[in-house]
């Protein structure tokens, strides 16, 4: 029998599809969760699963579940999928990529009339982006139980929209669908995705094997120095907190200088005060956005980094404190060996890689075997409407999902 693969025109038919909602008319899409333009995709992806006779559900916080039924449908579905919201502006690849991913999946499964034991699921999870509600990951973060459903529905965006309205709205859009419960059980998770990155383009990989979600820690920094004249004060009686800010930073950089580039060390809002160019400055703050896929070696640089503010020499006093503590996540050692080995099979090369953003699969992580496919996408770029991915590569992506969702459910053509 010769293996089977994904149709790879249909792919690509979807994708451009999907592409239309939201539009912008510079390559990208502006598609916030539960905007009328997000609805649209949904409805669309809803309206194929309808006529290809799956079965359509929505839980509580709008994450909506496509269904092929299994041989034994009392099991726990196998799910694979992404989101279809996007930044404003976003690409057209983050999010859509792993829900048409999965839905080719479903219809070359329907299409060779393979029976699966475990029936088989795509999930699109609601507002992954936070771009419109925060925070993000939403929908995947309220279904594991890590966020309430009242938080997640009392949500407001910038024009005072409440989550829970615009949710109602949407749903009475997308004709009828059954109602599951949050938290249902999954027998594995699996989540194709573009890179975001540029690793797998520099090394002409095609297919990425997730190995985890890198952790994150914020830090706010505040450092408390003396308002002074510009023109008076001589060096030795300045308490310039912007000088002491300089030093810290400078300080942080060469601790965060692995040799391996793997640690991301970013500043990336600063706030000098009182903001005269003729004061010596009183008060600094700045933000620190710390990453790494090691939870040891997180753990050791967040204690530098403390030790770092404690000992700088500096008249000025500097407070530091965790805004943020997410730990990294590893993916299940079952998933990763089955990417590889199904990757193989279609003949493609792959490579280990953490991912450095975050995703729903983060919050599966802990329910359920989950791994990740990652494949290339243009000079690393996302999150902009440049965003772009080889055609090649998303098929390449897709028959390794069908692979690997095959050997998991141990599908077989009747
Ligand atoms: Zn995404």
């Amino acid at each position: 029998m010769t293996a089977l693969r994904i149709n790879g025109a249909r792919l690509l038919e979807r994708h451009k599809l999907m592409a239309g909602f939201g539009e912008t008319g510079n390559g990208g899409v502006i598609r916030p969760a539960l905007s009328d333009e997000e609805t649209s995709a949904r409805l669309a992806l809803l309206n194929l699963a309808r006529e290809r006779g799956f079965a359509c559900s929505v839980d509580p916080i709008g994450n909506l579940f496509i269904r092929r039924k299994g041989a034994d449908e009392g099991r726990a579905p196998l799910r694979m999928g992404s989101h279809l919201d996007s930044q404003i502006p976003g690409g057209n690849f983050d999010g859509v990529y792993g829900v048409i991913a999965g839905f080719e999946v479903l219809e070359t499964l329907e299409d060779h009339k393979v029976a699966s034991d475990a029936p088989i699921e795509v999930v699109v999870w609601n507002n992954e982006e936070g771009a419109r509600f925060s925070p993000t990951t939403m929908g995947s973060a309220v279904h594991a139980g890590q966020l309430s459903l009242d938080k997640a529905l009392g949500s407001f965006d910038q024009d005072g929209n409440r989550l829970g309205d615009e949710l109602a709205r949407s749903l009475t859009q997308l004709g009828p669908l059954k109602s599951i419960e949050l938290g249902s059980e999954s027998l594995a998770y699996v989540e194709a995705h573009i890179e975001q990155g540029p690793i797998l383009e520099q090394n002409e990989i095609p297919i990425g094997v997730v190995t985890g979600i890198q952790g994150i820690v914020q830090f706010e920094v505040r450092i408390t120095g003396e308002e002074a004249h510009a023109g008076t004060t001589p060096r030795s009686r300045r308490k310039d907190a912007f000088w002491a800010a300089l030093d810290l930073t400078a300080q942080l950089r060469s601790v965060t200088a692995d040799k391996d580039d793997a640690i991301r060390f970013t500043v990336g809002r600063l706030t000098v005060l009182p903001g005269s160019p003729n004061t010596v400055p009183a008060k600094v703050a700045f933000t620190i956005d710390l990453r790494h896929p090691d939870e040891a070696l997180l753990a050791s640089v967040h204690t530098q980094i403390y030790q770092a503010a404690e000992t700088l020499q500096t008249p000025c006093e500097i407070s530091v404190i965790t805004t943020l503590n997410s730990p990294p996540v590893c993916f299940a050692a079952k998933v990763i060996s089955s990417i590889e080995r199904q990757a193989a099979e279609v003949g493609l090369d792959t490579a280990r890689i953490a991912s450095g953003a975050t995703h729903d699969a983060k919050f599966m992580a802990p329910l359920c075997p989950t791994g990740m496919i990652f494949i290339p996408c243009r000079d690393g770029i996302s999150h902009n409407e440049n965003e772009w991915a080889d055609p090649e590569h998303m098929i390449a992506g897709a028959n390794t999902l069908l692979g690997v969702i095959t050997e998991l459910t141990r599908a077989k053509p009747t």
